[in-house]
């Protein structure tokens, strides 16, 4: 049996226990041999903000995984010059996993966003494709993405998850646990001075306060409890 590896894109600023619980969801139910997180160098797609640097983020990143044998982290989108493409880093995966069969895990969000990512096509033959609930995702919503994108000869395996083509890669919908949560989200709480434990695992807490990061108001307590005699 060729070796299946899950592989995990994002921007990971910062990495949160939705990606874990996916990583570990979508390795149990398709069988993987393990998962690679692949923090992006240089997000084509994020312009519009600051994203943190890629050594904290890969920091982040090594203690969230630390404890599980079967994820493992990748520096290829570091190791390759300029934008980092998703079509050029599964080629490069292809290259340095020979044999391997990849599936890529994304969430719907991006899942429907595929249509504008550079060779986007090509993406669909090199790996499985894994769409993820993020909160709801409609199988038929899925395949009308595909039959009106990428090509019209996928069709759904009755009674199962898959969406097959008869050249191209298949495509899953995983049924996994919705977690309502995102690094936007764990960004602005920060920002807000409110409490982020448990929505990222504790060692990646822990580094987040000792590095001040994501803080509005660097130095300052989070927030003041009103003393007596205040209005
Ligand atoms: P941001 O809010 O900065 O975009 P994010 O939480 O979406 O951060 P990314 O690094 O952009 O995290 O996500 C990487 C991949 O993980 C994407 O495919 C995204 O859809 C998926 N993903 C992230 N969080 C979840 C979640 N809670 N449930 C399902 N998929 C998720
Ligand atoms: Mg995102």
């Amino acid at each position: 049996m060729p070796r299946r590896l899950g592989i995990l894109g994002g921007t990971f600023d910062p990495v949160h226990i939705g990606h874990l619980r996916i990583a570990e969801e979508a390795m149990e139910t398709l069988g993987f041999d393990e998962v690679v997180f692949v923090p992006v160098a240089l997000p084509p797609h994020k312009p519009e903000r600051n994203v943190l640097s890629f050594e904290n983020r890969w920091r982040m990143l090594q203690l969230a995984i630390a404890d599980n044998p079967r994820f493992r982290l990748s520096d290829i989108e570091l190791r390759m010059p300029g934008k980092s493409y998703t079509v050029n880093t599964l080629k490069r995966l292809h290259k340095e996993n020979p044999g391997a069969e990849l599936f890529f895990l994304v969430g719907c969000d991006a899942f429907f966003e595929m249509g504008s990512w550079h060779e986007f096509r090509d993406i669909f033959g090199l790996a499985c494709i894994v769409v993820l609930y993020r909160p709801e995702c409609d199988q038929a919503e899925i395949l009308a993405f595909l039959t009106e994108k990428v090509s019209g000869a996928y069709e759904p395996v009755p009674g199962t998850c898959q969406i097959r083509h008869p050249r191209l890669c298949s495509v899953f919908q995983l049924l996994n646990t919705r977690l309502d949560i995102s690094s936007t989200m764990i960004r602005e709480m920060i920002g807000a001075g409110r409490s982020i434990r448990y929505l990222v695992p504790d060692t990646v807490w822990s580094y987040i306060g000792k590095n001040a990061l994501y803080r509005r108001d660097a130095g300052r307590p989070p927030f003041e409890l009103a003393r007596d005699g205040d209005a």
